[in-house]
């Protein structure tokens, strides 16, 4: 534990008494200023926790917005037909920051002190190599990945599904800003995910800084916006590193109610068998593609294609609710 309980979370610069300013980068002299300025350190961790969340969230998610108010990216719609209005836009925004508001604040408040319990560094500068961040990072990419795998799929069967899920899946055609429009419970349940990696980290290797764990959270909310988007360009992620699930891999997650399980990578779903549905269906477009078909009639099948995999997923939606006690509660046991 650091010595800042001793302090009793009053005096910041104390905090900061041997440490030699001439040593520091800029963005490390900006970090101590910031707990310097603030003074307590739990309020300091707590609020630039919540603005990091924020900042991230809304400012990944306006790109997203113009793109779809914008006709010239529509060819690289994965469901062209299926354009967010304003309206549902702004109905997403006002729920999001609800949930924001009202789940994430406190859980985010709390963050210094569980921080501080599992002997992460926080206000403390220089931050660590960069050799010594990125594995960390990768670590809680695969961790939050199979989580996500699980739980996500818990969160199909019957129950868990009518009175929490169902909220995500409001969105057969998602967009960026609806990447945490989900139920109060849903975004603790999973989110855990996303925070346990760190704390496990922490608790067996006792050599995390909370700056590594900020810069994990920045690119996992980029990575839920992006997964949203509904976007799927030649140049995303997706078409350069194969494993990278991105838009094109959760999209049909949402038109098709069934498979694609997973958040970062697409190995859980190939491993466990959650995915045939979804590489029937790309086995087809890619036929259609090498058909030699004109652009209009390729769209055409497109859409088609997507109406017949919509219609099957409300089908295996209703499957879903009906389910109950004693039914499988994997989405590929029940609507295979
Ligand atoms: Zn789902
Ligand atoms: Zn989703």
């Amino acid at each position: 534990m650091s010595n800042t309980t001793t302090l009793g979370y009053h005096d910041a610069s104390v905090l900061y008494a041997t440490t030699d300013f001439s040593k520091l980068n800029w963005i490390e002299l900006q970090w101590a200023s910031w707990y310097l300025m603030i003074g307590n350190p739990v309020i300091a961790t707590g609020l630039a926790s919540f603005l990091l969340h924020e900042i991230v969230y809304f400012g990944r998610a306006i790109p997203w917005i113009i793109i779809d108010a914008t006709p010239y990216f529509r060819k690289w719609k994965l469901q062209p037909n299926k354009i967010p209005t304003p309206g549902e836009q702004w109905a997403c925004t006002k729920q999001v920051l609800f949930s924001h508001f009202t789940v994430e604040l406190p859980v985010i408040w709390l963050f210094h002190p569980m921080a501080e319990f599992f002997g992460m560094s926080t206000w403390q500068v220089p931050f660590p190599a960069w050799s010594a961040i990125a594995p960390q990072v990768f670590f809680f990419f695969v961790f939050e990945d199979m989580f996500h795998y699980f739980a996500h799929q818990a969160l199909h069967w019957g129950p868990l599904y009518k009175h929490i899920h169902k909220i995500h899946h409001q969105y057969p055609a998602p967009f960026g800003l609806a990447a945490e429009y989900a139920h109060p419970a849903e975004v603790f349940i999973l989110g855990t995910g996303t925070i346990l990696g760190p704390i496990l980290y922490c608790m067996f290797r006792h050599d995390l800084h909370i700056f590594t764990v900020y810069i994990w959270i920045t690119l996992r909310l980029f990575q839920a916006i992006d997964s949203h988007s509904g976007y799927d360009f030649p140049w995303s992620l997706q078409n350069w590193l194969p494993i990278w699930s991105g838009a094109e891999h959760h999209d049909f997650h949402h038109m098709a109610f069934v498979n694609n399980f997973s958040t970062s990578f697409r190995w859980c779903d190939r491993i466990f068998g959650t995915d045939t549905k979804y590489r029937a269906y790309r086995a087809r477009l890619n036929a259609a593609k090498k058909a030699g078909l004109s652009p209009e009639e390729y769209a055409r099948m497109e859409i088609k294609l997507n109406e017949e995999a919509g219609r099957e997923g409300v089908e295996a939606e209703k499957v879903a609710e009906n389910a109950g006690f004693g039914a499988g509660w994997s989405g590929k046991t029940k609507v295979a």
